[in-house]
């Protein structure tokens, strides 16, 4: 199968409501070309220096998103272009978010990730640790952020029920905290990639994040 007609073909399996990130961390630019020809134009990354140097080769008309870890002293590099910061774990990174954008005119968009995997190998905020920081006054106070919802990554399994009950709560999570924060722009909740993404876009996921089912497996 090719990059292009795997893409077309997740794609049209998809409700036309959700959007789909096509996941291209360790992929060439030559592969990411091919996606682009095909009409994809938001790419995912998990490394920043790897986005940075992508973003410079590629069309500006692609939408980065950042899926991986951010560390604080990287988020320079990536705040002139991100599009939206998925994986956002403390109020500390947030602070640094918004004081990265303000220099460069910009407001980004962030998700929440919360943990709601099994393993503890995977990052993101705990249940009582995101009450807490939407609860808290400052991330409302920071002016070059936008909270614009919420990310997480189930549990690695065969498992369907056991996924599905993790997305399900993500899912009771996000509705909750969209009427408790009441902003407008709280409306993305990305969950699901290339082996559970039907569970949740069943469970209510507005933006799945797919990388191998695209590209193929990954080195
Ligand atoms: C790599 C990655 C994906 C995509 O994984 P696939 O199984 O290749 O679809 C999705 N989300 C995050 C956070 C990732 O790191």
């Amino acid at each position: 199968m090719s990059i292009s007609k795997n893409l077309l073909q997740i794609k049209s399996s998809l409700p036309p409501e959700v959007t789909l990130v096509a996941v291209s961390k360790t992929q060439p630019v030559s592969s990411i070309i091919e996606a682009y020809e095909a009409g994809q134009r938001i790419f995912g990354e998990n490394k920043i220096q790897e986005m940075a140097e992508k973003y410079e080769t590629l069309p500006k008309d692609i939408e980065w998103h950042m899926i991986g870890h951010v560390q604080s002293n990287k988020v320079k590099y990536m705040a002139p272009f991100v599009k939206l910061i998925h994986g956002v774990d403390s109020l500390k990174l947030l602070i640094e978010i918004d004081k990265q954008a303000k220099k460069c005119n910009r407001v980004i968009d962030c998700l929440l990730q919360v943990h709601i995997a099994e393993e503890d190998t995977k990052f993101g905020l705990s249940e009582s640790e995101f009450a807490e920081l939407l609860a808290s006054p400052e991330p409302g106070l920071l002016p070059n952020v936008r909270i614009r919802g919420l990310m997480g990554m189930a549990t690695f399994t065969d498992d369907a029920s056991r996924v599905k009950k993790e997305f399900d709560f993500l899912k009771a999570q996000f509705d909750l905290s969209k009427s408790k924060w009441g902003s407008p722009y709280f409306d993305v909740l990305s969950m699901g990639m290339s082996g559970d993404y039907e569970i949740a876009v069943a469970s209510g996921s507005t933006m799945v994040r797919i990388g191998s089912s695209i590209f193929g497996e990954r080195n």
